[in-house]
């Protein structure tokens, strides 16, 4: 395996919800051979609190401080993992990740994929209609993503973070998967790299990365970009089940996958 292939942009840090310092996190990086790595905290959402950044001048500046002080060992990027709720606050960042995370219903936010019982409120809310659920989630993020267009759309499909916990309500329905397709076709006619994301693997909620099998073939239909990442919140898991995540996008087809080098998006073959 040819370690300097491993890139990583998807990382929280001490400064959001991660367990690491952005310094800690570059060290790891370069002990593991990653090529670049990129930090993205959770973009401000001023109704909910908890996850996301409220120091960003400091983020953007400790991570400037860390590309002077080992630019010349591994490529370092400062990105935001903005919210489709996040109000736009661009500016100094190398690029933008756009995921969608909460659900505004009458105007109060219910966090999807906080825990297991946080999605159930969302479930109720949609009267346990998984379709309904999905058809509100799919439209809000994929309208997000034409009206907003972020480089990287983030775990497109996290609605179905807790299908492996209880039961399955999306992945073997037929009816889920045919809202999923239809709006996956639509995100797709923008010009943005889609993620294939390992994070609720290593944190042993999933067994497959986001986004599943199936709308990967859409991905592939459509020549859509895509890109590896780890959605990272710890110095443990930067590059956790990349191997097998590579495995499976050659098995859909797909020979290479987008990286961030000296600024611009390119090709990497897998
Ligand atoms: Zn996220
Ligand atoms: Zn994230």
């Amino acid at each position: 395996m040819d370690n300097k292939t491993l890139t990583n942009y998807h990382t929280h840090t001490s400064y959001c919800d991660g367990k690491n310092t952005p310094e800690e996190i570059v060290l790891s990086a370069i002990e593991k051979g990653l090529s670049a790595i990129g930090f993205s905290g959770h973009g401000y959402t001023p109704f909910d609190l908890c996850y996301c950044m409220k120091e960003t001048p400091s983020y953007i500046q400790e991570i400037s401080k860390l590309k002077r002080k080992y630019g010349d060992k591994i490529e370092i990027y400062c990105g935001v993992e903005e919210d489709a709720f996040s109000p736009v606050q661009r500016e100094n960042f190398d690029y933008i990740i756009g995921s969608s995370h909460y659900f505004n219903i009458d105007g109060q936010y219910y966090p999807i994929d906080s825990d297991y019982e946080g999605f159930k409120k969302c479930l109720e809310a949609f009267d346990n209609d998984a379709s309904k659920l999905a058809e509100v989630y799919y439209s809000t993020f994929v309208s997000y993503i034409t009206e907003r267009k972020p480089d990287i759309v983030g775990h497109f499909d996290l609605i179905t973070k807790y299908d492996e916990v209880d039961e399955q309500r999306f992945l073997n329905n037929s009816e889920y998967l045919k809202i999923a397709k239809k709006y996956l076709q639509k995100a797709a006619e923008n010009d943005v790299i889609f993620e294939v994301n390992t994070g609720a693997i290593s944190r042993g909620i999933r067994k497959t990365p986001y986004l599943g099998e199936e709308l990967l073939y859409i991905l592939k239909e459509k020549g859509s970009k895509v890109m590896l990442s780890s959605d990272s919140h710890s110095v443990d898991t930067l590059d956790f089940y990349f191997e097998e995540a590579k495995k499976l996008l050659r098995d859909v087809g797909f020979d290479h996958v987008y990286e961030l080098h000296q600024g611009t998006f390119k090709k990497r073959l897998i």
